[in-house]
């Protein structure tokens, strides 16, 4: 700005030399040659001027590029088709993806307690979680066959603090003799106090996305921290050192034995889980890409052999797949940081099938 206003102070001083010309040329030649240098000089200024405003407004393009890609979950477009159908006493609402209910404390609630306020508020949660489904899904390229049944709590497990995500699964004997691990449905429950917090809804939509797997409780808690965190900009939790990790009296790694958010206290240890779980997950996409975690999903999802597994996933058996879509082996790094992992084949996973199926048959 300061440059334009010389400039043209500049170009206003030309005009007046041309009227004072008649006076003293050789004077107003000397000021004209002077005046054209001052006015090269400043027309130089100003390119200079505006190749910097040209690198700031490109700079400030890419940033907002970056923070609309950030700013992405905040704010969700809503979604063209959300099927959102709401019953007559406002108790029940469903969506493409969803059904709502409210728990009877919360009927009691003065925001709850009318047809109208359970309809209208009902309605708009689930506008609002079909967008947020529509994120998710775009992070993992895959999506749970059933509907998610949301239970919106006062209070719910006697606390206001603490959100669940149950996939409920069931073990049936096929006709060839196989035992598979079937997805019966996926609850999630939220006192609003949980509710209300973006970052929590997006940490546990990701649980009804990855726990259709069966992922051991640790790796299950560091992939939802890291959506929560990195996509969701929540800030309760922040990445930690990988090296430096708290064992076991075992010398083990105490991220390993972690129960996830059931087990979880209000305790240095339970941070340091989630901290520790979300930095390796972090890790691992750094190294091996953004396709990793889909490919990785789609690697077991081609397979299949999660459902066939005697109880719950191992981390040997999750480090074979996160080995086979990263392209090496990565039991030596989980080694490394104390896992009590072993070393799987295909033809090892597929033997310990075999055998559970015969145990199941006795
Ligand atoms: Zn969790």
């Amino acid at each position: 700005m300061h440059s334009e206003l010389l400039f043209r102070e500049n170009w206003e001083g030309k005009f007046r030399c041309g009227l004072k010309k008649n006076k003293s040329d050789r004077w107003c030649t000397q000021m004209l040659i002077f005046r054209v240098l001052i006015g090269t000089w400043l027309i130089f200024l100003m390119s200079c001027s505006s190749l910097q405003e040209l690198q700031k407004a490109n700079l400030k393009r890419q940033q907002d590029a970056h923070a609309r890609m950030k700013d992405q979950y905040v704010t969700l477009e809503k979604p063209s088709d959300t099927n959102v159908n709401v019953s007559g006493d406002g108790l029940k609402i469903d969506s493409t993806h969803y059904s709502l209910s409210f728990s009877e404390d919360l009927q009691q609630h003065t925001e709850y307690d009318t047809v109208s306020e359970r309809q209208q508020s009902g309605h708009g949660y689930l506008v609002f979680m079909e967008s947020l489904y529509q994120f998710i899904y775009q992070i993992f390229g895959f999506e749970p066959e059933h509907k998610i049944h949301v239970i919106l709590h006062e209070i719910y497990r006697g606390t206001k603090l603490m959100a669940t995500t149950t996939v409920h699964s069931q073990n049936r004997l096929q006709s060839n003799g196989e035992v598979l691990k079937i997805i019966r449905g996926i609850e999630m429950n939220f006192p609003m106090n949980m509710f209300a917090q973006l970052p929590v809804r997006a940490h546990e939509l990701t649980h009804a996305f990855t726990q259709i797997y069966l992922l051991p409780a640790w790796f299950a808690e560091g992939i939802a921290v890291w959506v929560e965190v990195e996509y969701a900009k929540g800030r309760d939790h922040r990445k930690v050192e990988i090296n430096k990790m708290k064992l076991t009296l075992d010398g083990l790694n105490a991220a390993q034995e972690w129960g996830g958010d059931l087990d979880a206290g209000a305790d240095a240890l339970t941070e340091w889980r989630y901290n520790y779980c979300y930095a390796i997950v972090a890790e691992l996409k750094e190294r091996f890409g953004e396709d990793f975690y889909p490919k990785f999903f789609s690697l077991m999802e081609a397979d299949k052999l999660y459902q066939r597994l005697p109880g719950q996933m191992t981390t040997s058996f999750l480090v074979y797949y996160l080995s086979q879509a990263a392209g090496e082996d990565l039991v030596p790094y989980f080694e490394s940081l104390k896992f009590k992992i072993k070393r799987l084949s295909k033809d090892e996973i597929l033997d310990a099938i075999k055998s559970a199926n015969k145990t199941l048959r006795r």
